[in-house]
Parts: C-alpha cells; sequence; structure tokens
C-alpha cells in the first residue's frame, strides 16, 4: 500500500452523530470491516455535549423521543442497558398559563379554561387528542410495529389513520384549524408555535411525545454517544476522529473511497455519507454527478432554524434550581409573540423571544458539582444576523468581537430567563454561549441547523415521495441521517443508519425497504 493511503474497508462511513453511529455499529455487528470517520475530536453531531469546569451540558438535543425506534435499535445494539433513563418532564409558561404538561387532556382542559371565550381551543384540542390516540397506536416507546415483521392486523391498523395522517401533514390544514382563533395574539402563538410553519402531525404530536416518549440518559446525553463509539470498536469497528472527509473519491462511476482534509485517501467498496447534504452535491461529491435543476433545488432548499445556547454553571443547589423549574425542561413565553430571527432582525431580537430551560443536572446531580447546577437556554436565531454574529462571516475566526458580542446577546437571555428563575444572573458561575457558528464547527451542518425545513414546500427536492432518500447517483455511495430522511430527528437518523446498513448487508426488512424505494425511484422516472 502506497503511503498516505489507507485500506482496504468494505465501508467507510462519514460522519459519527446518531445517523453514522447506529449505521457504523449495524454493519460492524454484521461482519463488515468499517472505518468511522468524523471531523469534531468526539462523537455525537447535534448530540453532541461537554463539560466544563465540573458542569456537563448538551450542545444540541437536550432529550430525545424513541417512536418505537430508539430504544428497539439501542438495544439491538448493546447500549441501551448500560444508561439509566428518566422521562424528561416539560413545563409551559406564558403570561396566560403556566402547568406542567402531564397529559394531553390536561393541556386541553388548562388551555380551555385560561381561554373560555375561545371555542377553537376546544376544536384544536380535541384534534391534537387524536393525533395523541394515532401515535399510541401506532407506536409507544419499545415498538414500532411496521418495522416488526409486519402482520395484515397491524397494516389495517395503521391504514385506517392514513387519511388523517395525510391531513395532519397538508400545511394548510394547521392554519384553517388553528386560524378560527379570535384573538389575534393568540391566533399568531397557535399559528406559529413550534419551528418555521410546523404542520399540524408534528404540532400534535409533541404535545403527545412530552408526556409519553421524552427521555434522558442520566450520564448526559454524550455518554451515550460514546457508548456507541465504545460497542462499534468493540465489533472490530476502527473510528478515527478530527478526521474531516474532502471528497468521496470515485472510479468507473462507483465509489472507490474518500480523501481527507490531510490528503489521505482511504480505500472502500462503499461510502456511506451521513453529513449535510447541501455540502455533499456542492462540494463532497460534486454537482457534476447530479442534475442542474436538482442542484439549484438542494441550494434553494431550506433548513431548519439556528440555535442560541447559553450554558450555565450555577452556584445554585439542583433542589433550589427544581423549586423554580419544576421540570427538566420549560418552555417559556415572555409573550404570545413569536419570532424566527433573520438576517434583517433588530439588534435586540433575542430580548423578546422565547426559549427552552433545560437543566442536565436536575435529575442527575452528577452533572455538575456538589450543591451546584447546570442550566441550559436555547432559541432560536440565524446565522447572518448582525454580520454573522460580528463575526464577519461563517467561515473566519472567531474574533474577540464575536466573543463579546455572543456572550452580551446570552446575557440578553438570562435576563429573559429572571421570569422563571429570579436572581439568575446573580447565581452564574461559568458561562459560554453557542451560536450557529459553533454548531457549524461541531456538525458542519449548513448554517448551524439540523436537517430540512419541516414546511415541506420549501423543500424543494421532496417531491411527492422524495422525502425518504439514501440515494446518491454514484454506485456504493448512501446518504442517511436526517437530511436523508424527512422530518429528520432523532429516530429517523438512526433509523436511516440501520436501513442503509441492512441494505448492504442484504438482510430484512429494512434492506427490502430500501431496494423497494429504489425500484420506486427508478419507475417513477420511467413515466
Ligand atoms: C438544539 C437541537 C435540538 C434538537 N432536539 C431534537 C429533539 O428533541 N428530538 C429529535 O428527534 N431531534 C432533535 N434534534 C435533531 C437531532 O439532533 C438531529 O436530527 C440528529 O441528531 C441528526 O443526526 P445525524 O447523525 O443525521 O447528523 P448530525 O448529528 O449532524 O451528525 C453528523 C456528523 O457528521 C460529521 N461530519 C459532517 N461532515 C463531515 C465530513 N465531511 N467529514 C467528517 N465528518 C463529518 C459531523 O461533525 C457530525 O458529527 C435537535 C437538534 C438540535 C441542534
Amino acid at each position: 500500500m502506497k503511503k498516505n493511503q489507507a485500506g482496504n474497508y468494505d465501508v467507510a462511513v462519514v460522519g459519527a452523530g446518531i445517523a453514522g453511529l447506529s449505521c457504523a455499529n449495524y454493519l460492524a455487528q454484521g461482519g463488515k470491516k468499517v472505518i468511522l470517520l468524523e471531523q469534531n475530536h468526539q462523537a455525537g453531531g447535534c448530540m453532541s455535549g461537554f463539560w466544563r469546569k465540573g458542569f456537563y451540558f448538551d450542545g444540541g438535543d437536550q432529550s430525545f423521543e424513541s417512536n418505537g425506534i430508539i430504544f428497539p435499535i439501542l438495544s439491538e445494539l448493546g447500549v441501551y442497558p448500560e444508561h439509566d433513563w428518566h422521562p424528561a418532564s416539560y413545563r409551559i409558561k406564558t403570561a396566560f398559563y403556566d402547568f406542567p404538561i402531564t397529559s394531553v387532556e390536561d393541556t386541553r382542559d388548562r388551555m380551555i379554561a385560561a381561554f373560555p371565550d375561545e371555542p377553537a381551543v376546544k376544536v384544536i384540542f380535541a384534534e391534537v387528542e387524536k393525533v395523541s390516540r394515532c401515535f399510541s397506536e401506532l407506536f409507544d416507546p419499545w415498538h414500532f410495529p411496521l418495522l416488526e415483521k409486519p402482520s395484515p392486523q397491524k397494516i389495517f391498523a395503521a391504514l385506517k389513520w392514513l387519511p388523517a395522517l395525510k391531513r395532519w401533514a397538508d400545511p394548510e390544514f394547521r392554519n384553517r384549524l388553528c386560524g378560527q382563533i379570535r384573538r389575534e395574539d393568540l391566533r399568531h402563538w397557535f399559528l406559529n408555535v413550534g419551528y418555521y410553519k410546523t404542520p399540524f402531525i408534528l404540532f400534535g404530536a409533541f404535545w403527545h411525545l412530552w408526556v409519553k416518549d421524552y427521555w434522558y440518559p442520566a450520564g448526559g446525553i454524550q455518554s451515550l454517544m460514546n457508548s456507541l463509539v465504545k460497542k462499534f470498536e468493540s465489533r472490530g469497528g476502527e473510528t478515527r476522529f478530527k478526521t474531516p472527509v474532502k471528497k468521496i473519491l470515485v472510479r468507473d462511476g462507483r465509489a472507490e473511497g474518500v480523501l481527507t482534509e490531510t490528503g489521505e485517501k482511504i480505500t472502500a467498496n462503499q461510502v456511506v455519507y451521513a453529513g449535510d447534504y447541501q455540502r455533499l452535491v456542492t462540494d463532497v461529491l460534486g454537482e457534476t454527478y447530479f442534475e442542474p435543476d436538482f442542484v439549484e433545488k438542494v441550494k434553494r432548499s431550506r433548513l431548519t432554524e439556528g440555535m442560541l445556547n447559553v450554558f450555565l454553571g450555577l452556584n445554585l443547589p439542583a433542589e433550589e434550581l427544581k423549586k423554580h423549574l419544576q421540570t427538566h425542561h420549560v418552555l417559556f413565553y415572555p409573550d404570545l409573540k413569536l419570532i424566527i430571527p433573520d438576517q434583517n432582525s433588530p439588534r435586540d431580537v433575542h430580548q423578546k423571544m422565547w426559549m427552552e430551560l433545560s437543566s442536565p443536572s436536575l435529575e442527575s446531580p452528577g452533572l455538575a458539582p456538589p450543591g451546584k447546577s447546570s442550566l441550559v437556554l436555547q432559541t432560536f436565531t440565524h446565522i447572518g444576523w448582525q454580520n454573522y454574529w460580528q463575526n464577519g462571516s461563517e467561515s473566519g475566526e472567531r474574533t474577540p468581537e464575536y466573543r463579546e458580542f455572543k456572550k452580551a446577546v446570552g446575557m440578553e437571555l438570562v435576563k429573559g430567563a429572571e421570569a422563571v428563575i429570579p436572581g439568575l444572573s446573580e447565581k452564574i458561575e461559568y458561562l459560554d454561549v453557542g451560536t450557529p457558528l459553533s454548531a457549524i464547527r461541531f456538525t458542519m451542518n449548513s448554517q448551524g441547523g439540523a436537517g430540512w425545513t419541516y414546511h415541506l414546500p420549501d423543500l424543494l427536492i421532496a417531491g411527492r415521495f422524495g422525502f425518504v432518500s439514501f440515494h446518491a447517483p454514484v454506485a456504493g455511495v448512501f446518504t442517511i441521517g436526517h437530511y436523508s430522511f424527512w422530518p429528520g430527528g432523532v429516530p429517523n437518523s438512526a433509523l436511516s443508519g440501520k436501513i442503509v446498513a441492512n441494505s448492504i448487508l442484504g438482510k430484512f426488512p429494512e434492506g427490502q425497504l430500501h431496494t423497494a424505494f429504489e425500484l420506486f425511484r427508478k419507475v417513477k422516472r420511467l413515466f
């Protein structure tokens, strides 16, 4: 073998987020020789976390849902029993209502009580209850019957919900339903709460999932990612951190391996790419492999919102913090006005924003020094706001101006959070602020987001059924992760890794699912 050339692997997996980790583990479990390449110093991507001065913080996700997908996958891979799992509880607080989210019915009653003159609130929550019933019937944290050798009964049970699922996924449905609210500020809240133009199916599903299916591993989410790396290596897999992949190499129309940023060539028969899809098209594989029209659509498609994160180590015992928060997460809306910042938003935009307050150490005291606690504040922002956060560009050095600026904006969020935790700013022992520029460094996701928009009309490559796509137009190249399986998120990303691994291993049922999608794609192209 030549110097600067490593090989020969069966599969090179690019990216050690949940999708890459799931895929690499299944492949190694199936006997493949696999190398997992990650540009960051650790695994996790959007699910990575970090320790500072004895405090642990989750950098992206603060907890996540199983959807009948994650727990079975973690069990199959042998890491579920290595962790203690806490249900991640939620509370919602606005000037009009403030309660822990304990059931969909209780939420409905409290909302109706808060707005007795708004009959539409009852109508909306009747529909949310249907979504909750649908989700309860289709899966629970441990079972997704359609993925487990589907029986005719299971298929019938799912088919029964198809018309409703179609209705809830229609972007106009939420507008029609929530548009019935009379009060302008409340109508605005019901129409806009969540990500940009979230369809009703997701709006409804969140109320259900917050009650039944949101989880936190007691050692922090990074500990789960580390377990997946360890398991992969124990199965004979090889991991390389701090190894950005510059190019996927193609020879005679099929994958030959990858080229790293340092110029090392790693040969592999197959390449599974779990990174940003826009980068794949414009750079890592290259535009020449795609139709020009497709390239344009990929570039113009909307992404999810970037996040502003404030990480706080507090000189406040967990018991004290719990008195204020009550639950692991608090969704706090200072008023009913919801904003998604863009590059033209005013300088004070974050002072008025909603935020989620999450404390990793609330239920897991080991995640903060004795007598202290950790807190993460999160809200939407935009990468290009205030000239890339006064950094000049997304890729430039992190200037002193940038650091000072993000700290000042972070303190604005802290001030806002004092409506939930009075005197918060006096309790701060450690403070750091993450912007979309930080997220790019940890994930390489364009604009520091986490996959495509939830508003399908702005995902221009979606087509009618095209939002499931593990396809790259080169033999032996697969794509997985939140860009490949709309609407993304932890379960879909992990499942996409399993599907592609099983496809490479020729296993039932997910492998066949992939073959069926590919066949469908080819047939569709004929017409
Ligand atoms: C703040 C926040 C909150 C969220 N909350 C939830 C939630 O509650 N529920 C939920 O389901 N989902 C949530 N998500 C989304 C969820 O975290 C992601 O969809 C999921 O983790 C994506 O996993 P992935 O493996 O597809 O991609 P990523 O996590 O983005 O991982 C991709 C990995 O590939 C690496 N990489 C990329 N390009 C290269 C390259 N060229 N060379 C080498 N390495 C590369 C990156 O460094 C990264 O580690 C949230 C995301 C964020 C940011």
